[in-house]
């Protein structure tokens, strides 16, 4: 009988990981990484086992700990979309350079996920082993995200990764009339939250801007390098912004950029996306960010929650002066600078706290279902299937298994390394 065991992510956000067992193969579906000091990895699992490694998306809390699997057998096939490939590359990297040598594999071997990655594309389905095969579907989360859909003994498991059924301007959303499932593993981030309708939301974004502008400021949107910065991009695109006033981007986000340009099937309008890329200035030196905060206009900027990166600079630059606008547009982890500036209008940055002049706003743009979307999707899946719900906060885990019991259906909350029958 084929088992599933829970490696991480449960009642956590966080080193993602789930094993897939069936007779003497296995088959492993993400491998992330949790962010404290030192960084946590799920379990290791034996490689001799694996006939392979299926990847939902780039973010680390899914992707992080891949190489540390990967050096361990150079013929072990990762597989996953060709943008999840390369975004996963440059975030590894990224993870690397702050990590002052706490993480169980060196730089080199973050090159080992572009040379055994077998790119994948949604819809297509790859025979792993004996016993497996293994389909992507979108996911509408980040561009490249997919679920995983595994058949195993004749039973099929979806692991949902991190999902969005709603699109956005950057990306479609989850794909629909999903096949019949007899298992599914779900996230539950927003589980216990309501999103105000996207379109409200981005035009109170417009709004801040026009103010800003109006008054002479410059807005500062400190943004995630992966994702959220396009979205913006595609935001100020779609609505004329970038015709009207400079737009500049700063930090990781232009490789990202570089990349998604590569790969335009993974954006909603590569039309637009690119129109948007060709208009934005990119900020290559210390003396351009002067500039750009000289001549006003908008500036998207890592990191998104103000933890470092060009955000900092760029924070030290506007926010004394309240013509000026800050505009946060992702959930802000408490203990973050992102969420102190929310809460009390301060900065910590080192040793120094700074007052804050400048206007402040938040303009939530979720790249997960809420609570209605979260319910909706997963219970459009066929095949009555018996839910495991992960990734998220205890509570929201608790919450989202509870609503999908009032609905009549199965839902279980596993416990780290808990392994369950197929
Ligand atoms: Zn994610």
């Amino acid at each position: 009988m084929a088992e599933i065991t829970f490696l991480g992510s449960c009642r956590e956000i966080g080193r993602s990981g789930f094993l897939v067992q069936n007779g003497g193969e296995t088959l492993l579906v993400d491998y992330g990484v949790k962010f404290q000091d030192p960084p946590l990895f799920p379990d290791k699992v034996p490689v001799d086992e694996l006939q392979g490694i299926a990847v939902t998306h780039a973010h680390l809390d899914h992707s992080g700990g891949l190489p540390r699997i990967l050096l361990e057998d150079p013929d072990l096939s990762l597989f996953c979309t060709p943008a999840t490939r390369d975004l996963t590359v440059i975030l590894l990297r990224d993870m690397y350079n702050l990590s002052r040598g706490r993480l169980p594999f060196d730089r080199t071997d973050i090159t080992r996920v572009r040379r055994q990655c077998v790119s994948t594309t949604y819809e297509e389905t790859v025979p792993l082993g004996h016993s497996f095969d293994m389909t992507l579907f979108n996911a509408g989360h980040i561009p490249g995200s997919a679920m995983v859909s595994v058949r195993v003994d004749g039973k099929r498991v979806l692991f949902t990764g991190d999902f969005n059924a709603l699109e956005s301007q950057l990306m479609p959303g989850a794909r629909n009339n999903l096949p019949r499932h007899d298992i599914v593993v779900t996230e539950s981030t927003y589980a216990r939250r309501t999103n105000p309708p996207r379109e409200e939301i981005e035009a109170d974004l417009i709004a801040t801007i026009e103010d800003t502008m109006k008054r002479g400021g410059v807005v500062l949107i400190p943004a995630f390098a992966v994702g959220r910065s396009q979205e913006i991009m595609c935001i100020l695109e779609r609505y004329g912004v970038t015709k009207k006033y400079p737009v500049y981007i700063d930090g990781m986000a232009r490789d990202v950029n570089t990349i998604l340009m590569r790969h335009p099937g993974y954006v909603m309008s590569p039309h637009l996306f690119e129109r948007a890329v060709n208009r934005i200035h990119v900020v290559e030196s210390h003396k351009d960010r002067v500039r750009a905060v000289k001549n006003g206009g908008v500036i998207i900027s890592p990191a998104g929650m103000l933890k470092g990166g060009a955000a900092h600079t760029y924070f030290k630059m506007v926010h004394d002066n309240e013509r000026n606008s800050i505009v946060l547009v992702s959930f802000q982890i408490s203990g973050t600078p992102g969420a102190e500036l929310l809460a009390r209008r301060k900065v910590t940055v080192g040793r120094r706290t700074f007052d804050v002049d400048a206007e402040v706003y938040y303009h939530h743009l979720s790249s997960h279902s809420d609570s209605e979307g979260l319910l909706k999707h997963l219970l459009s899946i066929p095949g009555d299937p018996v839910f495991y719900v992960v990734h998220g906060e205890s509570e929201s885990c608790d919450a989202l298994a509870e609503q999908l019991h009032e609905r009549g259906r199965r839902a279980i909350v596993p416990e780290t390394n808990d392994t369950f029958d197929i």
